[in-house]
C-alpha cells in the first residue's frame, strides 16, 4: 500500500511517498514559494539526481497537480500511475480538544476541522487549503488527518489549565494543547521497541530540539505534560521563538514603548530565541561556530537554551515520580553533541551516566549512555510522516 504523506504551509508543500509493505519512503519532495514569483520543485529519490521544476505555482491546487505529475514522471517518478497511490496522509496543527485521534477526513469532518482554525490561525488554513486541493484532484483516495496536538490530549486537566479565570476555557478554549505530537509519539514508541520493554512500563522525557523546540513527560506511552502550551510559542526557548517569558513584557512594550501588537507579535516569534540573544543567527550551527570564535552573545545564547532545556526535563522527571529513558530529536537533538552534553550537565543525580564517545554520533539511532546507566539516553531521529502513514494505513484498513 503506497500511503502519499502531505505537510502543507502556507507558501509551501513537503511531501512523501511511503510504500508500507516495508515502511520504506520512495521519494521526499518540497515545493517551495507557492503563489510566489520563483516557485519551484524539487524532488529526491534515492541514487537517482534531483528532479527540479521552475515553473509558475500559483496555488496549493497547482502545487499538488505539479506533485502528482513529478511522481508519475517517467523519468524521474516512482509510480506509473496515480492508481497506486492508496492514501493520503494529510498533517494538521491543531486538532483542538475535538480531536485525541487521526480521523478519516470527509467534508463532513473537515468542516469541524475547521473550526480549530482560530487556535492555529498561521497554521491550519494552509492544512486545510491542501487537504481540499487534494481531495479535488483525488476524489476516490481515501484522506487522513493527523493532528500534531492530538497525542497531548492525553494530559491531566491540572498540567493543561491555565491559571486564568475558568471562563476563558470554558468560552474560548485558553488551555496548553502541545504540539509536535507526532514527533513525540514516534520517538518514545520507537525507543520501547529499541529497549525491548514494554511502553506502559516506562517513564520518559522526550526532546524535540529543532527549529521549534518541545519536550514531552511521556508515562505508560501517554504524554502527561508538555512544554509547548496554547500556541507553539510557548516553552523552552527556540531558534527565533522566545519560549514562555513573564507576560507582563508585553504590556510593557505596547504601554511604555510604543511597540503595536503586531510588532510584539513579531518580535516573539521570528526575533526572539537563539537568534535575538546571539544576534547572529537562528541556525544552531552558526551559533556554535560563532560562540567558538569568542562570540560571547552566542554563548550566551547557548547556555540559556541548555539551561531552559535542563530544567524542563528536571521538572518532568519530577511530575513523573523519576524516568527510565531521555530521548534527543529533530535537527538539533539528533545532530548535536554539544546540545545533549550540556543540556543533561548537573542532572546525573536522575540516575544517568553520559557515555562521551558514544554521544559524538549524528542522526542515528543510538544509545548516547554508558551500560551500566540506570536511566538510559538515547537519540532517536525522529520520522513525522512515516508516523503519519501508519495511521492513514490503520484508519482506512478499518473503514
Ligand atoms: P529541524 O527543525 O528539525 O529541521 O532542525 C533545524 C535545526 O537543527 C537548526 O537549528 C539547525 O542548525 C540544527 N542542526 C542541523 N544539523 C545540525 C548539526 N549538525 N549540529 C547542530 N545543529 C544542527
Amino acid at each position: 500500500m503506497k500511503t502519499l504523506v502531505i505537510n502543507c504551509g502556507s507558501s509551501s508543500l513537503k511531501y512523501q511517498l511511503i510504500d508500507m509493505s516495508t515502511e520504506e519512503s520512495m521519494v521526499q519532495g518540497l515545493v517551495e514559494r507557492i503563489g510566489i514569483e520563483g516557485s519551484l520543485l524539487t524532488q529526491k529519490v534515492e541514487g537517482r539526481e534531483k528532479y527540479i521544476i521552475k515553473t509558475e505555482i500559483k496555488d496549493h491546487k497547482d502545487a499538488i497537480r505539479l506533485v502528482l505529475g513529478a511522481l508519475i514522471d517517467e523519468k524521474y517518478g516512482v509510480i506509473k500511475s496515480m492508481d497506486e497511490i492508496a492514501a493520503v496522509g494529510h498533517r494538521v496543527v491543531h486538532g483542538g480538544e475535538k480531536y485525541s485521534e487521526s480521523v478519516v477526513l470527509t467534508e463532513e469532518v473537515l468542516k469541524s476541522v475547521e473550526e480549530c482554525n482560530a487556535l492555529a490561525p498561521l497554521h491550519n488554513p494552509p492544512n486545510i487549503i491542501g487537504i481540499k486541493a487534494c481531495m479535488e484532484l483525488m476524489p476516490n483516495v481515501p484522506m487522513v488527518g493527523v493532528f500534531d496536538t492530538a497525542f497531548h490530549q492525553t494530559m491531566p486537566k491540572e498540567a493543561y489549565i491555565c491559571p486564568l479565570p475558568y471562563e476563558l476555557y470554558e468560552n474560548y478554549g485558553i488551555r496548553k494543547y502541545g504540539f509536535h505530537g507526532t514527533s513525540h509519539k514516534y520517538v518514545s514508541n520507537k525507543l520501547a521497541e529499541v529497549m525491548g520493554r514494554d511502553i506502559k512500563d516506562l517513564k520518559i522525557v522526550t526532546c524535540h530540539l529543532g527549529n521549534g523546540c518541545s519536550l514531552a513527560a511521556v508515562k505508560g506511552g501517554k504524554s502527561i505534560d508538555t512544554s509547548m502550551g496554547f500556541t507553539p510559542l510557548a516553552g523552552v526557548m527556540m531558534g527565533t521563538r522566545s519560549g514562555s517569558i513573564d507576560p507582563s513584557v508585553i504590556g510593557f512594550l505596547i504601554n511604555e514603548k510604543g511597540y503595536t501588537m503586531q510588532e510584539v507579535d513579531e518580535l516573539l516569534n521570528k526575533k526572539s530565541g537563539v537568534l535575538g540573544i546571539s544576534g547572529v543567527s537562528s541556525d544552531f550551527r552558526d551559533v556554535r561556530d560563532a560562540a567558538e570564535q569568542g562570540n560571547e552573545r552566542a554563548k550566551l545564547a547557548l547556555d540559556v537554551f541548555h539551561y531552559k532545556v535542563r530544567a524542563q526535563i528536571a521538572a518532568y522527571a519530577g511530575v513523573m515520580g523519576g524516568i527510565d529513558a531521555i530521548v534527543f530529536t529533530a535537527g538539533i537533538g539528533e545532530n548535536s553533541s554539544l546540545t545533549r552534553k550540556e543540556s543533561l550537565k548537573g542532572l546525573e543525580f536522575l540516575g544517568f551516566e553520559l557515555d562521551n564517545e558514544r554521544n559524538e554520533i549524528r542522526g542515528e539511532i543510538q544509545e548516547i549512555s554508558t551500560d551500566n546507566s540506570r536511566v538510559k539516553i538515547y537519540v532517536i531521529p525522529t520520522n513525522e510522516e512515516l508516523m503519519i502513514a501508519r495511521d492513514t494505513v490503520e484508519l482506512i484498513n478499518n473503514m
